[in-house]
């Protein structure tokens, strides 16, 4: 029988585990304690009783990964996190300091279907999602790694959330846990490449969390050739859900858009998007792409970037330009675990 994940399990959970080994209930959240405190082995667990550790031991892993690679940016203290599962599986995860705290960026999925143009990680697809006690898994690991609390959470690194609902929505509500990360919904933010009935399904979810919503085009044809996901569901339509996210939650949405060399980045395409946006509870997240090996994509210079940022505000549309952080660590989606691939490791 295959080893169950103790990350998955909520105090209950354990609780009744260790009843069914003939232990009194609190064993179970004392379990609980020392996994979000930072021990990840179960024989480093000192109040349990041992044999109670070996059979713990028998049936479960932690769910915890390894660390296999780290690298530390020298310009801003972003850290970049090669994580290797107990099934061999890998993903990168992402560690950014703000002024307003630690932001972790975790992956969802080990590779992604979307199949993005720009995107490292859509390179060799799916291999699997991961589970809600998996993502956690990435917090709780940078937590104990920078010994630093982690306040903000952003579902942004490889793969689709919403192609993984449950697990994703799981781990939100796992993160906001009293007694355990206890981070709130709003300090949280799920990024979608636009993936209408789920981001209605998220709507209905009673979340208070931040949509991130990855647009990078102002007309079908332009997304569609960054996008697959665009040949499936028009603009109008991921607009037509936003809207509903909004009305329904009451929170502004952010649209991602990577701005790339004389593709989307002309007058014409800012005059379209804001139009396109006007009178939404939203606000405009640019992004000068990150190049990617072999997709031929190349970041604008910063006056087209402004430019194109003036015109948006002109027409009252809130935007901002993200600031690029760990360029110096291959700090865009999926380049650390390609790297690490072509170093002639084999990952999933
Ligand atoms: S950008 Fe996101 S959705 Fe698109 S392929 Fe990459 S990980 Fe997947």
């Amino acid at each position: 029988m295959s080893q169950r994940v103790l990350l998955e399990m909520d105090i209950q959970g354990l609780k009744e585990v260790v009843k069914g080994y003939g232990y009194p209930a609190y064993r179970g959240k004392q379990i609980w304690d020392w996994l979000y405190k930072g021990t990840f082995e179960i024989t480093d667990m000192k109040n349990l009783p041992w044999q109670l550790q070996e059979r713990l031991a028998m049936d479960f892993v932690t769910g915890i990964p390894s660390i296999i690679k780290k690298r530390v940016s020298k310009f801003d203290d972003t850290i970049k996190y090669l994580l290797k599962y107990h099934d061999g599986s890998i993903v990168e995860c992402v560690r950014l300091v703000y002024r307003f705290g630690t932001t972790v960026c975790v992956s969802s999925q080990v590779g992604c279907r979307m199949g993005c143009t720009f995107c490292a990680s859509a390179k060799g697809g799916l291999v699997r999602s991961l589970s809600s006690g998996e993502l956690l898994a990435q917090v709780l690991t940078v937590q104990r790694d920078t010994g630093k609390r982690v306040s903000n959470v952003v579902i942004m690194g490889s793969g689709e959330p919403l192609d993984n609902f449950d697990n994703a929505v799981g781990f939100i509500r796992m993160l906001g846990h009293k007694e355990g990360l206890n981070i709130g919904q709003r300090h949280i933010t799920l990024s979608t490449c636009g993936l209408v009935p789920e981001i209605i399904r998220l709507a209905d979810e009673g979340l208070q969390i931040t949509l991130s919503v990855s647009l990078h085009a102002a007309d079908d044809a332009t997304r569609a050739r960054l996008m697959p996901v665009a040949k499936k569901y028009k603009i109008e339509e991921v607009l037509e859900g936003c809207r509903y996210y909004a009305q329904r939650t009451g929170r502004r949405v952010t649209f991602e858009y990577a701005l790339v060399e004389g593709r989307n980045d002309r007058p014409e395409d800012a005059q379209r998007l804001a139009s396109l946006l006007k009178g939404m509870l939203c606000n405009v997240n640019l992004i000068p792409v990150n190049p990617v090996e072999g997709s031929g994509y190349r970041q604008p210079d910063r006056s087209r970037v402004r430019e194109f940022k003036d015109m948006l505000t002109q027409r009252g549309i809130a935007v901002t330009v993200r600031r690029e952080m760990g360029r110096d660590i291959a700090g865009a989606c999926g380049q650390l675990k390609a790297g690490y691939i072509k170093e002639g490791n084999i990952g999933n």
